[in-house]
């Protein structure tokens, strides 16, 4: 059975502290996006910050959700076509994060998430004609963008489930700044965003969940105005013949990606970016990765292989403290 447990146990990163302060302090819990979210801000005007956020994560959620009729994306997929100002902005930069990453970030998967059931209460393994058939319909130069007008060429559909939650949280944060709120954590299942720093003036410490058991942590991050987002292979997949199938689909195949990760955490001034890049990562491998790294130069990266390492990019030397307790093997990446 597919692991759905997207509630609680989607939170790839948990918080280990939010100190008690002078400040009031209000949290919100949402559900969107098939996620269990934790909004907290602090301030005298906390409480009507996050009803506005808790609005706008809903809007959003209406907007993006493949499975829900009347969202842009629905029409999209369904006719082809849609008049999206905002799914138009988003698409450009989805587009330009596939072509940044060598296809790894690909936002035309739908038709193939779907033959494998990823999401639903039947998920399946598609036989290899079935792949085939469906992999010419990939790609992100089959979306066209003229203005506000979007276009799929004919077999192509989106699914956002890889950008969607950084974009929201991109959203939140900036909606949040707006209503006077400088001290925020807003966790989205695995894609967290700090505002600032705790009220007291220190960095907030996220914790990264160890991927063999979610209850323990790899290491504890100090940050500021900063996304973290992971993507992991351990809450959604299923099992059939003693072979794990998870949703972090390789475009190259067409199968979940085998790339010697079993975690991948991007830190990023961007929420969009950070997602997108930690699903991409995901598929590269460490190797492809670094080099990305190397290229890019806007964001750090923490790696949980599959023969028990934790590989950290340079820039996270001062601010991420591995957990020497976890029992996995720490390199710093040269
Ligand atoms: P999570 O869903 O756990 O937040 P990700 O951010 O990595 O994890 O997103 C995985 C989702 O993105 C999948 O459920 C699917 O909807 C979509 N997806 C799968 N493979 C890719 C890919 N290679 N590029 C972009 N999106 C993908
Ligand atoms: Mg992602």
């Amino acid at each position: 059975m597919l692991r759905r447990g997207s509630l609680c146990a989607a939170v790839l990163c948990v918080l280990l502290c939010l100190c008690a302060c002078a400040q009031p302090s209000c949290s919100r819990t949402v559900y969107a996006m098939d996620t269990v979210m934790t909004l907290t801000a602090y301030g005298k005007d906390a409480d009507g910050a996050l009803a506005a956020a808790e609005a706008e994560l809903h809007r959003l959620d209406a907007l993006l959700d493949r499975h829900s009729g009347s969202s842009a994306v629905a029409s999209l997929d369904r006719d082809g076509q849609v008049s999206s100002r905002e799914l138009a902005d988003l698409l450009i930069r989805a587009k330009a994060l596939s072509s940044l990453t060598d296809g790894a970030f690909e936002l035309t998967l739908a038709p193939v998430i779907e033959a494998w059931g990823f999401g639903t209460d039947a998920p399946r393994v598609p036989e290899d004609a079935e792949l085939s058939a469906l992999l010419p319909a990939v790609g992100a130069d089959r979306i066209s963008i003229d203005g506000e007008q979007i276009a799929l060429a004919p077999g192509t559909q989106i699914d956002l489930g890889g950008i969607a939650k950084g974009h929201a949280a991109d959203a939140v944060c900036a909606l949040l700044v707006q209503q006077g709120i400088s001290s925020a954590v807003i966790d989205l299942g695995g894609d967290v965003g700090v505002l600032g720093t705790k009220p007291d003036g220190t960095p907030w410490r996220i914790a990264v969940k160890d991927p063999a058991d979610g209850s323990q942590h790899i290491g504890v991050l100090s940050a500021a105005d900063t996304f973290v987002v992971t993507s992991g292979i351990y809450e959604r997949f299923f099992e059939q013949d003693g072979v794990r199938y998870h949703h972090i689909i390789d475009p190259a195949t067409g199968r979940s990606a085998q790339s010697g990760l079993v975690s991948a955490t991007v830190i990023c001034a961007d929420g969009t970016d950070a997602d997108a890049l930690s699903t991409a990562v995901f598929v590269m491998g460490a190797e492809r990765a670094h080099a990305l790294y190397e290229t890019v130069g806007s964001f750090e990266m923490i790696l949980v292989t599959d023969d028990g390492r934790v590989l950290y990019t340079k820039g996270l030397a001062d601010s991420f403290e591995p957990n020497r307790e976890s029992g996995y093997a720490y390199e710093e990446l040269a």
